[in-house]
């Protein structure tokens, strides 16, 4: 199986290129030259398997180049039950008749992103060596939080690759903070950057274009690279768990087998709701993918409008994983969706660059509104879903999976769909302690509470367990400790590498 690019080039590169590559040299995104279908039979075969059982079947449609060996080996590091807290991997849980939440942060970070980057670092070995490439390989990662830290902790001591993160000093949580500072590993560096997520973004890109400073680190044997989730790599591990929490809807008698289910997707980048597009292309039953934002909307009212529009200003939320305007993997659904007229990409692509703003045809949104229902969710209300579904269900939802739980209320209330329905949950309510707490308890209950404090009394008047990955965060060593300007990030690379 071949990738292409969303953008028109046809390089016939196979996974582990496409993976090395991360983005084709068109600027367009790698896309499989066909999506694999499945039949039933497929599908119903799999209601025996564990998740890494399950991974492989998935994933080897996909990353044909790699030989079962190769793809069992990477899964079985990835997803082991040291690293996940639940035997599981991805656990559903039932909240009532209609609704299951997909719990997506037992892994070592405490947030969806382990899904796919305790992964992507064993693709990424993997096809360097398929390759034949002898460079060492940089990671390079800005963060508002989430991605830093999964990065730092997929590729820890992985042979030939070395991890820089740049985090804004002060735009991300404390917990975040501490979980990057504190981090081990002999191949990685976390530096704080007094400036904010998108000064941090703004450099990385930044070392990215400079070509000059990219041929003298080749010339020393180092090739920079990127783990973001536009990199086929990551992608693709997202599928499996669309699949694996339909077989345990089958399995808890939630559904029949066959019945089609909808799923409800907090969104940010794009790339969690893709792999939803595409588990349902392969033939998964999916009715509905709901896409829920936060107030940075741009995303949630293009699919609804058809007009996408990034002219506004980026604001800080409490759910700031999602806290993005332009999100790099629709690019691949409007591929997809205009039967794959890269032409037509590159002048929407092009209209986004110069004037933030393009409009797609009627044919497309027809195709968009049969696929997915999108919506928002204020800061208000995000608060209240907290609070609501601790008291009415003694659950306790981060601010991400509260956004996507009060976006799926506002379906059922305009649609009356009442399909059995998976809401898909991002991130551990500890990750957003204060926020969590203040949905729950109210205002009063944070003040002068530091986010270690909160902790421990989350813990407590919820009857939750921290996890093991964030306790003591405050007492490990801190292992990181350089805070630059924006302006020296070239020459602290140079100063590392
Ligand atoms: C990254 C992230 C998201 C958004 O996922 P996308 O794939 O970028 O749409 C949502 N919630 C949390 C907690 C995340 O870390």
């Amino acid at each position: 199986m071949y990738y292409e690019s969303t953008r028109g080039l046809k390089p016939k590169f196979n996974s582990a290129q496409a993976i090395k590559a991360g983005i084709c040299e068109d600027g367009g995104l790698f896309v499989p030259e066909t999506i694999p279908e499945i039949s039933q039979e497929f599908i119903k075969d799999l209601i025996n398997l564990d998740y890494k059982q399950i991974a492989y079947k998935v994933l080897s449609l996909y990353l044909k180049d790699f030989s079962e060996d190769e793809l069992k080996d990477c899964i079985n590091k990835a997803y082991d039950s040291e690293k996940f807290t639940s035997e599981r991997i991805a656990p559903v849980v039932g909240i009532n008749k209609i609704a299951s939440i997909l719990e997506l942060w037992h892994g070592p970070t405490c947030a969806f992103k382990d899904m796919a980057l305790q992964i992507l670092p064993h693709f990424m070995v993997k096809s360097l060596q398929k390759t034949n490439e002898n460079k060492e390989i940089v990671i390079l990662v800005a963060t508002s939080g989430d991605t830093g830290k999964a990065a730092l902790e997929g590729f820890k001591d992985i042979a030939g690759t070395k991890v820089v993160v740049f985090f804004p000093n002060k735009g991300v949580s404390e917990i975040q903070r501490l979980q990057m500072i504190t981090q081990k590993g002999g191949n990685l560096n976390s530096i704080a950057i007094n400036g904010n997520f998108d000064d941090a973004q703004n450099g990385v890109k930044e070392i990215f274009t400079d070509k000059d400073f990219i041929e003298d680190f080749l010339s020393k044997g180092v090739k920079f690279s990127s783990a973001n989730s536009i990199n086929w790599g990551r992608l693709a591990p997202q599928i499996v768990y669309y699949f694996s929490s339909y077989i345990d809807m089958v399995k808890s008698n939630k559904i029949q087998f066959g019945e089609k289910i909808n799923f409800v997707v907090p969104t940010g980048n794009f790339g969690n709701i893709l792999a939803g597009y595409y588990a349902k292309q392969m033939g998964l039953p999916i009715n509905k993918l709901i896409c829920a934002a936060n107030d940075n909307n741009v995303l949630s009212e293009f699919l609804k409008s058809g007009i996408y529009n990034s002219k506004k200003d980026l604001k800080k939320t409490i759910s700031p994983s999602m806290d993005i305007l332009v999100s790099s993997n629709l690019e691949r659904l409007l591929y997809e969706l205009t039967d794959r007229d890269s032409s037509l990409i590159r002048i929407w692509m092009e209209k986004l660059k110069e004037k933030s703003e393009y409009k797609i045809d009627e044919d497309t949104k027809r195709k968009i509104h049969d696929l997915f229902w999108a919506n928002y969710s204020t800061e208000e209300e995000t608060y209240k879903t907290i609070g609501h579904m601790y008291d009415e269900y003694r659950y306790v939802s981060d601010t991400h999976t509260a956004v996507a739980i009060d976006v799926y209320e506002k379906y059922v209330i305009s649609t009356a769909d009442m399909t059995k329905t998976v809401i898909v949950s991002t991130a551990s309510p500890f990750k957003f302690n204060s926020s969590v707490v203040k949905g729950i308890f109210g205002e009063d209950k944070i003040k002068n509470k530091s986010e270690n404090d909160l902790l421990s009394l989350l813990s407590v008047e919820c009857n939750v367990n921290i996890p093991n990955s964030l306790k003591d965060l405050d007492k490990k060593d801190i292992l990181h400790k350089l805070i630059i300007n924006k302006e020296d990030m070239k020459k602290i690379l140079t100063g590392i590498l």
